[in-house]
This record gives structure tokens, C-alpha cells and sequence, in this order.
């Protein structure tokens, strides 16, 4: 550690402020990491962190702090982050919160943790989340329950529960979730954060454990858009070990200066759900007036299928992942049991001491749903169903090119309160798998905070690829609009 005298200390709440002070040597890196890495230890009631990579994390501070005042630091100089424990870091262990892969080690890294390294960023440790990413609260993981940093009686949401908790708690600067159904977006809004899920193809999934590989994408959560947009500067692009990342070329995203477009519509059918909550309803239309004020031209559109969002998604996702953890057989990959003496028994025996509740409800949901005499029932149907949903939505683009809707139903709710009702929480999903559905970006942003004293985030959606024109009219609704919790 170099002796720089540190003027001003944790919180930081975006990478401008910590590169300044970096700059201005009232702060150096090493000390950075010293002052996350106390905070991570006194907020460790919280469970965000399942691992803290605690000496490497020191090791790389040194070296980058080298490379800043040799003037040869990468972009994320200064970006301290939280991974989630679904996306591999060689050499580190990576358990998707589950019992199956808890000693499993990486043995290569994700295209996106290449990328952060590439551009210096320092990946602190590995949060907390739902098993699998599977769920809404962090309540499935084999490691328990993260704590709500902003009410400790709450959820974080999830399924990337730790990741938006860890940047809330001011653990580290960002964080690097996954979005399936809303994993980013939906605990970005109950912290009080910014989430982006960018477009189907954006980001690279090599290296992010499978759910369902339709829907996943990585994406940051942070305070902030332009953070938010450097970060997807970083990871997003082609890449020759995943073949659904496009190819397409990848903007400047921290750079963009073309105006915000002015054509907006808002979704009639979110606004009227009667789960909706009243206060949520009330700011979403306050926010629609101002625009109007503003000059924007924002009008009600018909979606005709919100019904069929969550239906749709958990037929679909279930058996994706019935089919993406079938590995974890005990033999191919994941926990063993030391139970079982022929082949069939370790596999059932394996599988039923590695995965938790849930998880066992979706494969065996997923396996039903692609059987013999149901396929056509339900996932074929899903299937058409998606295509539907897709058109309507790309219908809808193409008169406006942005689309708002409310993140979440309500504010993150009181732990347990969900434990017997999966289907409940499944439709608490309901304005989130919409952008996953359809294969758009969608991004939450922090709206306000209810007088109920928890954040709630505003979603903005745009067409497929069309991350340019969906960060510029973040930034001005941030501008504008942003409460921070
Ligand atoms: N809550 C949704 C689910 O449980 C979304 C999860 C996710 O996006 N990973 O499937």
C-alpha cells in the first residue's frame, strides 16, 4: 500500500468520482480496495458476498494503480465489481449458489470477466444469488438469504439478489449480474439502482452458467447510466465462443451524443393491472405528464398479451433448464453423492442432494412440459406464443422507438413471505420477461421511492440493438427524474 493521504472515503458513486480523486492523488487504488474490502467485513450480516477474492483483488490494485500513473490504464481503471456467482473467473470457485457446483473451479474465464480484466477493471469476490438464477428474492441459494441493504427485513429481489445489494451497500462500485427473466432489472429496482439487460446477442454468454439459454444475457447494475454504458462498451461484441453474440458492430455507449428520441408510448395494459401497485401507478403517470411538458410525444399503446408474458416464460425457461442441468449428473459435472453404488442411483441420488426445492420444481416443470403428448400443449404453444408477443412488440417499435413500462409490480417485499407460493413469485415477473420474451434491451431505472420507504425502478425498452437511442433517453430521464434511494 502507497501512503497517499485518502481525503475522502467510501461511499463512491461513480467511476468519474473515483478516477478524480485518482487523479488528483487524494486516493490510490490499493486503498480503494482496503476501504471495500473493511466495509465488506461490517456489512457481512447482509450475505451479499459469498467469496472475496481479497488478495488478488490487492495484487491488481497495485498493478493498475502503476499503469494510472504510467498513463497506460485500461478504461475500467478505478471499477471495482461484484460478480455474480454464475459467470466463471479462472481459477476461482463458481457454484451458481447450488449444493451441485460448490467446489467447482473455473478452469476459463467468461468472455465478459476477460473483457472487464482486459480494461483493468478489479472483480472483488462473488455475490450471492438465486440458485441457478433461478427466482426473485435470493431466497433459493444454497448459501441463504441476502438481507436488503436499504431495510434489512426485505429481499433484494434476485435472481442477481447480491450483485445489486453489493453496489446498494456500497460494497463495490458496480456489479455484473445475469437477466433471464428480469435477474438484473427487477433487484435493481427494489435497491434503488440502474440494470441494464441488453439485447439478446449483445453480450457474450461463454462462460455464464446455462438457465435458459433463449433468454440469458449479462448486464451491470450500477448508480448510474454512464457506468452502466461503459461497462456494456466493454463486455459487448462478437465473439467466436458464442455463436449467438452478433457481430454486429458495438458503439461508443459512453460516448453517444445524438438527442434522445421524442416518440414514446406506454404500455395501457401494465399501467391498468390491478397488481399493480397505486403509488408505482401514480409516478408513472406523473412522469408521462412531464415528459408531455417536455415536448415528447407519449401516447398509451395496446399490449394485448401481457397475460401471456409469465406463462409463456416459465414453460419456455423450465425447459430450457431442464435441459441445461442435465450435466449436473454427478459423473459429467456437479456434487456426487457417496451414497449410491450403480450408475442410476448416483445419478438420482446426486441430483436429489445437489439442487434445492426450486430448481427441482423447474426441471421437473421443463421435463413435463417437453414430454411426449404435452409437447405440443405447452411448449410448442409457448413457442407461438413468443412469436406473438415478439411481432406485437416489434409492431409497437416500429412507431415508437421507445416503450416504457413500470420494473416491478411493488417494492421488494419481507423475506419468506413467498416461500409457499411459487406461483405467486412467478408472476411478480410479469413486466420483466416481456424484453426477454421478445429478445430486446430493457433497462430499470430508479424512479422514486414509495412512501413505504423502498425504491421502485421505470423501465424503458427499445428494438433490438438499439442500446444507443435506450441509454440516451435514460440519461435524460436520470437527469431529470432520478431519485436515489
Ligand atoms: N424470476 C425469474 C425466474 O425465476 C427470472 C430469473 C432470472 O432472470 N434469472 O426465472
Amino acid at each position: 500500500m502507497t501512503g497517499f493521504f485518502m481525503s475522502k472515503m467510501l461511499p463512491y458513486r461513480s467511476l468519474n468520482e473515483i478516477r478524480e480523486v485518482i487523479n488528483q492523488q487524494e486516493l490510490d487504488l490499493p486503498s480503494l480496495i482496503i476501504s471495500y474490502l473493511e466495509r465488506i467485513d461490517q456489512r457481512k450480516n447482509l450475505n451479499i458476498f459469498v467469496e472475496v477474492f481479497d488478495e488478488e483483488a490487492l495484487d491488481r490494485a497495485a498493478e493498475i494503480q502503476d499503469k494510472i500513473s504510467r498513463d497506460k490504464a485500461g478504461k475500467l481503471a478505478g471499477m471495482v465489481i461484484g460478480l455474480k456467482d454464475n459467470i466463471c473467473y479462472k481459477g476461482q470457485t463458481v457454484s451458481a449458489a447450488s449444493r451441485s457446483l460448490q467446489n467447482y473451479q473455473s478452469v476459463y474465464n467468461a468472455t465478459v470477466v476477460e473483457r472487464l480484466l482486459r480494461e483493468d477493471a478489479i472483480i472483488i469476490g462473488r455475490t450471492n444469488c438465486d440458485e441457478f438464477a433461478m427466482g426473485g428474492t435470493n431466497e433459493t441459494s444454497v448459501y441463504g438469504p441476502v438481507l436488503n441493504p436499504l431495510d434489512t427485513g426485505k429481499v433484494p429481489g434476485g435472481s442477481s439478489g447480491g450483485s445489486a445489494a453489493a453496489v446498494a451497500a456500497d460494497l463495490c462500485l458496480a456489479s455484473i449480474g445475469s437477466d433471464t427473466g428480469g435477474s438484473v432489472r427487477q433487484p435493481a429496482s427494489f435497491c434503488g439502482l440502474v440494470g441494464l439487460k441488453p439485447t439478446y446477442g449483445r453480450v457474450s454468454r461463454y462462460g455464464l452458467i446455462a438457465y435458459g439459454s433463449s433468454f440469458d444475457q449479462i448486464g451491470p447494475i450500477t448508480w448510474n447510466i454512464n457506468d452502466a454504458a461503459l461497462i456494456l462498451e466493454v463486455i459487448a461484441g462478437p465473439d467466436a465462443y458464442d455463436s449467438t453474440a452478433s457481430d454486429q458492430p458495438v458503439p461508443a455507449y459512453s460516448k453517444l451524443t445524438a438527442p434522445s428520441p421524442k416518440r414514446i408510448a406506454f404500455l395501457q395494459e401494465p399501467l391498468d393491472h390491478p397488481g399493480l401497485d397505486g403509488e408505482i401507478r401514480e409516478r408513472m403517470v406523473e412522469i408521462i405528464d412531464a415528459l408531455r411538458d417536455e415536448g415528447y410525444q407519449v401516447d398509451p399503446v395496446s399490449f394485448p398479451y401481457l397475460e401471456t408474458l409469465v406463462p409463456a416464460y416459465y414453460v419456455m425457461a423450465t425447459a430450457e433448464a431442464s435441459s441445461n442441468l442435465a450435466r449436473y449428473d454427478g459423473i459429467h459435472y456437479g456434487h456426487r453423492t457417496d451414497e449410491a453404488s450403480d450408475a442410476k442411483n448416483i445419478y438420482i441420488k446426486s441430483r436429489s442432494e445437489g439442487f434445492g426445492t426450486e430448481v427441482k420444481r423447474r426441471i421437473m416443470t421443463g421435463t413435463f412440459v417437453l414430454s411426449t403428448g404435452y409437447y405440443d400443449a405447452y411448449y410448442g404453444k409457448a413457442q407461438k406464443v413468443r412469436r406473438l408477443i415478439r411481432d406485437k412488440t416489434l409492431e409497437i417499435l416500429s412507431s415508437y422507438p421507445i416503450i416504457l413500462l413500470p420494473t416491478t409490480p411493488r417494492t421488494a417485499f419481507e423475506l419468506k413471505t413467498m416461500g409457499d407460493d411459487p406461483v405467486a413469485l412467478y408472476l411478480e415477473d410479469i413486466f420483466t420477461t416481456h424484453a426477454n420474451l421478445a429478445g430486446i434491451p430493457a433497462i430499470s431505472l430508479p424512479l422514486g421511492n414509495h412512501t413505504n420507504g423502498m425504491p421502485f425502478g421505470v423501465q424503458v425498452m427499445t428494438g433490438s440493438f438499439q442500446e444507443p437511442a435506450l441509454l440516451t433517453f435514460s440519461k435524460y430521464m436520470a437527469d431529470k427524474f432520478i431519485t436515489l434511494a
